[in-house]
Formats: C-alpha cells, structure tokens, sequence
C-alpha cells in the first residue's frame, strides 16, 4: 500500500477517462446549441464542456460504429486502417490507444455496449480488462442463443429427426429474441456500474478507462421519464421502435421526425445522467483534477435533412460532425472552444501528447490550419461486388469536397464540392461540380495528394470469426450483418479522383 502511494506520488500522468457516446451528433448536445423547449438534453456533458475544451468541428472518420471506432483507437483514417464492411475486424497492424498506454505502465480497462465492439472485431486489444455492459434482458437472450446453437452444432447422425427439428426450431426462437433484445435492452447503467468498479480497483497506476455507451443508438426507446419530457406535448403515433425501416420518409410530418429526435434526446439525456454519475465518483474519491477526460462521438444520426433517418448511408454534416470535449482541470484551460476542422483520428495522438505533457502536439488542441480531413464509407448493401459505391468527403477550412464511385460496369464517378460557409445544410443547389473555382483546385488538388499518401499506407484487414449471437444482434439493429461483406477493396477503390 505504502508503495503504491509513493509511486502514485511520483507519477503525476493524468488518469485517461475516453467516453464514447454512440451515434450522437454534434447538435444533439445543449454546449452545440441543442434545445428541447428550454431544456438541453446534456446537462453533465455542458458542464463538462464549461469546464474544459470544446472542438467545434470535429468528424468522423465515417458514419458507422466499427470503422470509426477502429480510427477512435489506432489514430488512422479508414482509408489506412482498411476496416470499412461488415465481417472484417481491426488487424495488429496498427496499435491502439491502450496498447500504447499500457506500455507506458497504465492501468488499462475498456467497457462497451454494442456488438461492434465486441473484441472479436479486435477493439478490445491493449485492454486489461476489456467487458460487455450489456443490459440484463440482452445478456440473458445472447446466453440463450449461445446455448442452443450449442445444441443445434452438437446434433449428428444419432439424433432422433424430432429431437434435431426442435434444436432447430429452438435455436430459431433465441436468436428472435436475441434481436428484440438488441432493440430495447438500455445498457447504460450496466455500463455505469462496471465503470465505477474499475474506478475503485485502483493499484497505484494511473488508468485509462474506456466507456462506450450505445443507447441513444437507435432504436430510440428512452426509460421513463426520458420518453416524455423532451417533447411533452407530442400527440401523434410515430415511436422508436424499429422506425428506420417502418416510417418512410413521405408518411413523416415534421412532428413525427421532430418527436423521434425528441426521443433520441431522450436516450441522450438518460446516458448523460448516468455519466454525471461517473463524474461524481470521481470527484468523490478526488480524481477529478489530475484526469483527462475525454467524451467523443462516433458518427450522427440522419432526421430526413437529405431524405433518409439513421446513419451508415451518407456524409452528410448530420452524420459526420460530432461532439469533441476535453477536460482536464490541472492540465488544460476551462471554458476554450478550437474551431479548425479536425478528424476522429485526432484523438488517439492528442491523448497521448497531453500525457506525455506535451499539449502543443495535441492535434484537437492545436490543429493545424487548413489540415485536410478525409472520411470514407463503403456501401454494399446487397453484398454483390458490382453493386459497391464508395463516398469519400473531404474537409479543408470551410470547403467540403464529396466524391462518390461505383464498381458497377459504368464506374461512374462523381466529384462534386461545396462552401459550408454560405451552405451550412448541403442542399442539392449549394453543390457545384465545376472546379475553376481557385479555392476549389486547391482543394481537389490537396484532396488527391492526400488520398495518394494514406492509399500507400493502407492494410487489408483480416476477417472477424464467424460468431451467430453478433449477427442476430445486427439483424436486430438492422444490418444485414455479415452478407453484405465483399472482400479486398484494394485497387479499384484506391484509385485517384481526377484533377
Ligand atoms: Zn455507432
């Protein structure tokens, strides 16, 4: 104990908090502006923000959980980290965040809530601990899945037709269940829970906690009073549940779109109120002040502002710009905004130059002007190879250039560019695909030298092993899971846009 103490004594490296806020947009937050009636749905998060550092132009590396996770962890965009369809996992090519942490004599220990960061998709690796928080109803429905394929993988040539049809029939009714589970099951105060254990398990080395919480990912199905108090005076019959295949954009009035972002606010008011929780016990056992903590999203939701709802279709700024906040109250100044655009894979870099007491070469802190920030989604949503369209956005100062190419037999390629200045909510008029605009050379021509360097250091990622309780739970989430994979991308893809 005493020597525990003194090496505490001597080791004044901030403790590493990282909160990952599944699919939260920027402007879902009351620090970005986010009002309900008079309410902000984030009260512990803006407090957080007052106390801290805010990056107001933060994007993500793309606008699905896995990859972006994959660039949260490693620092790499997606072009180099290679991860981007369903089925492929974050090989060791790159070392994450808690692999370089816990060489550094961190105590490290990851919480998650959501299948794509189970540790078969490699997220978990560097983590000393690295456990699922999931919600009691969906722990008990994977372990029944679990189960009865067991049972269903166990069945040979000596079992009775009748016996094998009901393993069969068995295992079927599981992984139903399984999927509604995945829908409602709220995890946040599982999270929570396991969260404040790792707090008290203190060894005298400082930590690095990673908490990912997926509620406010949808379904939107808020425990009361999260349901009602956003929007009160809501009438009408839309709810969370499985909206994104159920209610087609022309049925949706603008009350409707409204009360589903009123109930995703829900679910976002429900997870701030348990990471208030988490800030609490830190300020009680005094590890307030000497922790960095950082909360992050990893893509937004879509509300029909260009005709779709969820995410992992487009690049739009909906889905794109997330919540950025740092604080840290013996190592960073209170009440600070940075505004230059800056990408996810920031983060990773930047915490470890603030451990190492090196915040000028914090990225998030201090980014570079003009910096380009590249993001990319793949699209197979058929699984057929002649079907892929790639997106690729691209952000420098104000300018946003989106590229779109499929593999079809035309490989038709757009390019098209826009100035979020005087266009903020990219409407279909605010795009031109005409580059004799000096500012728009200059970023297509920065835009192809950069696609050019990360397209050399890219590495194909390995496959995820096969694992039939993480697909029912996609199904549930509405991913196709694992049939939509297409294998290598390499070549076709990587090719340069035009000049
Ligand atoms: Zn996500």
């Amino acid at each position: 104990m005493a020597l525990a103490s003194c090496a505490r004594d001597a080791d004044r490296r901030p403790n590493v908090l990282l909160i990952s806020l599944d699919s939260v947009r920027r402007d879902m937050l009351g620090c970005y502006g986010a009002k309900f009636g008079e309410r902000s749905p984030s009260p512990n998060l803006d407090r957080l923000a007052s106390e801290g550092v805010r990056i107001e132009d933060a994007l993500s590396s793309t606008s699905w959980t896995l990859p972006a996770h994959a660039t949260l962890f490693t620092g790499q965009p997606e072009l180099v980290h290679g991860v981007e369809q369903d089925g492929q996992r974050l090989g060791d090519s790159f070392p994450t965040l808690a692999e370089r942490l816990r060489a550094h004599g961190y105590r490290t220990a990851g919480v998650y809530s959501g299948p794509y960061l189970d540790p078969r998709f490699g997220l978990g690796r560097g983590f000393e601990r690295y456990r699922a928080g999931y919600g009691p109803e969906l722990a008990a429905a994977a372990e029944t899945a679990r189960a009865t394929l067991a049972r269903v993988h166990a069945l040979d040539g000596s079992t009775s037709r009748a016996h094998g049809h009901a393993a069969i029939e068995d295992n079927a009714r599981a992984e139903r269940a399984l999927e509604v589970a995945s829908h409602r099951d709220s995890s946040s105060r599982t999270v929570t829970e396991l969260v404040l254990a790792e707090l008290a398990a203190d060894d005298g080395r400082p930590f690095f906690l990673f908490a990912h919480y997926f509620d406010a990912h949808f379904d939107y199905v808020p425990p009361p009073p999260f349901d009602r108090e956003l929007d009160p005076g809501y009438a009408g019959s839309a709810d969370g549940r499985d909206f994104v295949r159920r209610l087609a954009a022309p049925e949706a009035s603008k009350g409707d779109t409204e009360h589903l972002r009123a109930l995703h606010a829900g679910e976002l008011a429900w997870i701030d109120s348990e990471i208030g929780r988490v800030l609490d016990e830190l300020e009680r056992r005094g590890l307030a002040e000497n922790t960095l903590v950082v909360v992050v999203s990893d893509h937004g939701d879509e509300f029909l502002e260009h005709g779709g709802l969820g995410h992992r279709r487009t690049l739009y700024e909906e889905v794109v710009r997330v919540p950025v906040l740092l604080r840290w109250p013996t190592g960073l100044p209170a009440g600070e905004t940075r505004s230059e655009p800056v990408g996810l894979s920031a983060v990773a870099p930047s915490v470890l130059a603030l451990v190492a007491g090196k915040p000028e070469h914090a990225a998030l802190l201090a980014p570079a002007a003009g910096e380009p920030v590249l993001a990319r989604l793949v699209l197979s949503p058929t699984g057929e190879r002649m079907k892929v369209r790639v997106l690729e956005s691209f952000r420098r100062g104000d300018l946003k250039l989106l590229r779109e190419r499929s593999l079809d037999p035309s490989r038709t390629e757009t390019l098209r560019w826009i100035d979020l200045a005087l266009h903020p909510d990219e409407p279909a008029q605010g795009w031109s695909t005409d580059f004799t605009d000096a500012r728009a050379r200059e970023a297509l021509q920065s835009f192809r030298a950069e696609h050019a360097r990360l397209a050399r250091e890219r590495r194909e990622p390995p496959l995820a092993e096969k694992a039939e309780d993480l697909l029912a739970a996609f199904r549930g989430l509405g991913y196709a899971g694992e049939e939509a994979r297409v294998g290598a991308l390499t070549g076709e893809v990587l090719v340069l846009p035009p000049t």
